[in-house]
């Protein structure tokens, strides 16, 4: 049993209120909250307590979308102003070196990256395994790191001899992914609240994999329980390619391979119709929105507003280090709400007087990056601070130069103003991050390897 006081804080509950409460506090036992209130109303001791003066604290962000291990492979000249099918060429080859301790190492780096902008469970796409890589690589990173992990178990079975994308190098057969999915599931799936491992499956996109194995992949997740991820109308190319590999749309493809429904999220859906986003609302598809990722590749806005208005679930992702190129979720949260506002303004928004026209506000924001992504992972146990969730958190100190003449309203500034290095973040009620720096991880030490691992892939 251990116990852990945060006091005097500017907590930002995110709840079905929204309550806000200055000079508040959390009790946390055992890495659940068990109150959280007005400091005067919560246990005056405990094994460790935490003064937060003049800090907010905010429920951990959750990341719906990532890449881990393409973090090796940021910039890349020849990838830097591609769109996806070409970048995706120019990157193939390279990722087909990678490591097993390649996948540690970039697992590290990029949780490292996620816990300093305030993120607490982080869900990642790996959907290439060469030189006998696992999904056990990243699983053990990330429970070296502390962060919650949705792992999800990517693959890639349609070469480009069978009219996929990728080079044959790095596609599987579809009887070792399925066999290798049902081991990931037996070995690591926890599906009590508190988890810290959880296992997806996730087959790449509709031009990396066959029907059949989506439609396998699905049949097996749903015999365990377990959640199902792709990324899907990411492109306009994309939406060709499924018109004429399928005879569908993505979102038609995807009802024909039997991938709708309450289990399913998938990763951008930029380019859906009215119709498709009324499905998703029916079925409670979730979608993970990655703007910076969208404008990186050009690919376009996603639908966000329409698709909150129908009721669907949306949360939001950084994607891959690759286009991204970074891991800074809070600076995420910002890309979505400035992004949707660009979308207002391409649509007509300075010459509208339609006084329901609202702008996405911080807080929007915000519950898209909590309660939206805890929603779309399929979790109940995290994304808000309430008595009996799980005691994830971060907070930032609000007399940092960053925020500098916005202390009116602290929510608003960790949103409008600069994204930053995050003061304290916290998991299950243990620290990964304290006083800016990591705890469970040394910064300088993984940077290095980390370093010394990308010049390797890209010297080839
Ligand atoms: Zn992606």
């Amino acid at each position: 049993m251990s116990t852990l006081l945060v006091k005097n804080a500017y907590i930002v509950t995110m709840d079905d209120h929204q309550r806000e409460i200055p000079e508040g506090g959390l009790f946390i036992r055992d890495g659940f909250i068990e109150s959280v209130g007005q400091v005067a109303d919560l246990p005056a001791t405990a094994d460790e307590i935490l003064d937060l003066k003049n800090h907010i604290v905010l429920p951990g962000l959750v990341n719906t979308h990532h890449h881990f291990y393409q973090t090796l492979t940021r910039a890349v000249p020849a990838a830097q102003d591609a769109n996806l099918f070409n970048w995706l060429k120019t990157l193939y080859p390279i990722w087909a070196r990678l490591t097993p301790d390649d996948i540690f190492v970039s697992t590290s780096t990029a949780l490292a990256e996620l816990a300093l902008s305030g993120c607490t469970t982080a869900s990642d796409h790996l959907y290439l395994y060469p030189n006998g890589s696992k999904l056990d690589d990243e699983i053990a990173a990330a429970l070296a790191v502390g962060l919650r992990l949705q792992a999800s178990r990517g693959s890639m079975s349609l070469g480009e001899s069978k009219g996929g994308l990728p080079p044959d190098s790095v596609v599987d057969s579809e009887e070792n992914i399925l066999k290798d999915s049902q081991r990931l599931i037996e070995q690591y799936h926890d599906p009590k609240p508190g988890a810290m491992t959880q296992i997806v499956l996730a087959p790449c996109s509709p031009f990396s994999v066959t029907s059949d194995l989506m439609k396998q992949s699905a049949k097996l997740a749903r015999e365990y329980g377990v959640h199902l991820h792709t990324h899907l109308a990411e492109t306009e190319d994309e939406e060709q390619f499924c018109l004429q590999k399928f005879g569908h749309r993505p979102v038609g493809y995807m009802q024909e391979v039997d991938w709708i429904g309450e289990d399913v999220w998938f990763a951008h859906a930029v380019w859906v119709n009215d119709e498709e986003i009324q499905i998703f609302a029916k079925h409670k598809c979730g979608v993970a929105h990655c703007p910076t990722s969208n404008m990186r590749l050009a690919s376009g806005i996603a639908p966000i507003k329409e698709y909150r208005k129908a009721g669907v679930n949306v949360g939001l992702g950084v994607d891959g280090s690759a286009s991204n190129d970074g891991s800074h979720l809070l600076a995420e949260v910002r890309q979505a709400m400035l992004l949707s506002r660009v979308k207002e303004g391409i649509t007509g928004y300075s010459l509208s007087n339609d006084p329901e026209r609202k702008l996405m506000t911080a807080r929007e924001a915000i519950y898209l990056g909590t309660r939206g992504g805890a929603a779309v992972l399929g979790r109940k146990d995290i994304g808000s601070l309430e008595v009996g969730k799980c005691a994830d958190f971060f907070a930032t100190d609000l007399t940092r130069l960053d925020y500098a003449g916005a202390g009116h309203d602290p929510v608003a500034a960790v949103i409008f103003c600069q994204p930053v290095r995050v003061d304290y973040t916290v998991v299950g009620g243990k620290f990964i991050v304290k006083e800016r720096q990591l705890v469970t991880m040394d910064e300088r030490h993984l940077t290095e390897r980390h370093n010394q691992a990308s010049k390797r892939l890209l010297a080839g």
